[in-house]
């Protein structure tokens, strides 16, 4: 969008100043949904000029000749949906300059029950600057569980960031650590550290703390995730290799009568806040911070897959006879689908098996593993594996004829060798090879380029 068709960035720059304008409309622009950017402008204080942002945003979305710049209208395309997005953001910031901005573009939405909800959120949080409004209620401390925690948003934040240095349970206990900080009670599962906000107390109430909390939070830890409880499932009886670590957290947020939650990261660990004043009977809502390492509540990554693989798990075991069922099975493939994850994680696999007693008989089973990794790293260059053969005395080409990977074209009588040559094209690039065979203590194969394929053998 150049700035010509642009008129509500042009109304901004008119007040603002370019750069400023496009700063707030990069900000604005952020969000996925219309609750989201209303949260997130409202706690964005990124502005030099805050006040003037505030003003602008005032006399743009009250400018009637930007209804439709501002995304009034059909709401089908997605670029009328960034456009009310927009509207929301500017909206927020409006209504610190002037609440009653509210009230005046509500008829605009006549009987639009999502723009009643975005105004009560606007109220709630652009208003009053989401500064600590001290402590949350007067109840006196530990009066009676079912209450709220008595400490500020600031406070609450100030222990969560301390919560991350908490000592964890030993493996297998089954009570839970208690702890205290900065007056504020939780205790440790095994997952997670837990700072219970709010157990049994009223929606509004519980509502009236978490969201200044959550203004305070986007603040100073920035960046926002949701976390879907509903969308991992795995249990006890799910396969291991194909459990979603998600689903632990997931489980917990689950029994927190809660389907989302919302974190923030704090480093290699993160904040989990679950709040069910929205979900539950008013009375009975409950919210509680978790603190747990992030890892728990994002997607494996393409390494930590590939640790999980039963083959590589076989390689990582320590014991001599998985180690070497998986060694034949990766001598036997030429499937990027088994090679790949191996490449991933073949450092991890080298260390792991260096110093392991594999014995063997004739020929030592280390130097099958050697193989095996060598293969794994001529994968890696993308070299086709048939390469493998010229560094490789234990290929046969019987046995590799049957696994597809060659054909054997031509047998030529040697002179006067026990076994006649072979000639052998690989199934894959065409390269042919002239194999000799031959016994020592074991049967053993030397095979030789027919195209000038120089035996490169990989670096370890
Ligand atoms: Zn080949």
């Amino acid at each position: 969008m150049t700035t010509d068709d642009d008129p509500v960035r042009d109304a901004l720059a008119a007040r603002l100043g370019e750069q400023a304008a496009t700063e707030l409309l990069d900000h604005v622009e952020g969000y996925s949904n219309y609750p989201r950017t209303v949260e997130g402008v409202a706690a964005w204080d990124g502005a030099a000029d805050i006040a003037g942002v505030d003003a602008a945003a005032l006399a743009v979305v009250e400018d009637l000749a930007l209804l439709g710049p501002l995304g009034f209208g059909v709401h089908s395309d997605p670029a009328d949906r960034r456009a009310a997005r927009r509207f929301w953001g500017l909206l927020t910031l409006a209504a610190r300059a002037d609440p009653g901005v509210l009230e005046r573009v509500l008829p605009r939405f006549a009987g639009q029950r999502y723009a009643d909800d975005l105004v009560a959120t606007i109220r709630t949080t652009a208003a009053p600057a989401p500064v600590d409004p001290g402590p949350v209620t007067a109840r006196p401390r530990h009066a009676d569980p079912d209450t709220l925690v008595d400490g500020s948003p600031a406070q609450v934040l100030r222990v969560v960031e301390r919560m991350v240095d908490l000592p964890w349970p030993e493996p297998g206990a089954d009570d839970p650590l208690q702890w205290e900080r900065d007056g504020l009670e939780g205790h440790t599962l095994w997952l997670a550290h837990v700072l219970p906000l709010a157990a049994g107390a009223e929606a509004a109430d519980v509502a009236a703390l978490v969201v200044p909390l959550v203004a305070l939070a986007d603040q100073r830890w920035h960046v926002r995730h949701r976390f879907d409880a509903t969308a991992f499932t795995d249990d006890a009886s799910t396969d291991p290799a194909s459990y979603d670590r998600r689903s632990a957290p997931a489980a917990m947020v689950r029994s927190l009568g809660a389907e989302h939650a919302v974190w923030w990261p704090l480093g290699d660990d993160a904040a989990l806040l679950v709040d069910t004043s929205g979900v539950v009977p008013a009375a009975e809502s409950r919210a509680v911070v978790l603190v747990l390492p992030a890892r728990w509540l994002t997607a494996p990554d393409a390494e930590e897959a590939s640790l999980q693989l039963p083959l590589v798990q076989d390689l990582l075991s320590d014991d001599g006879s998985r180690v070497m069922s998986a060694v034949w099975d990766v001598l036997g493939t030429r499937d990027p689908e088994v090679l790949e994850p191996l490449l991933r994680v073949l450092p991890t696999i080298k260390e792991a098996t260096q110093d392991l007693e594999l014995g063997g008989a004739l020929i030592a089973n280390a130097s099958h593993v050697a193989r095996a990794l060598d293969r794994v790293a001529l994968f890696g260059r993308g070299t086709c594996l048939c390469t493998a053969y010229l560094f490789d005395q234990l290929s046969d080409p019987a046995k590799e004829e049957r696994r597809g990977h060659v054909r054997i074209v031509e047998t030529i009588p040697g002179d006067g060798s026990w076994v006649p040559d072979r000639i052998c094209e690989c199934t894959d690039c065409g390269r042919r090879y002239r194999v000799e065979e031959g016994l020592y203590h074991y049967p053993w194969w030397a095979w030789t380029s027919l195209d000038g394929t120089e035996p490169t053998v990989p670096r370890r």
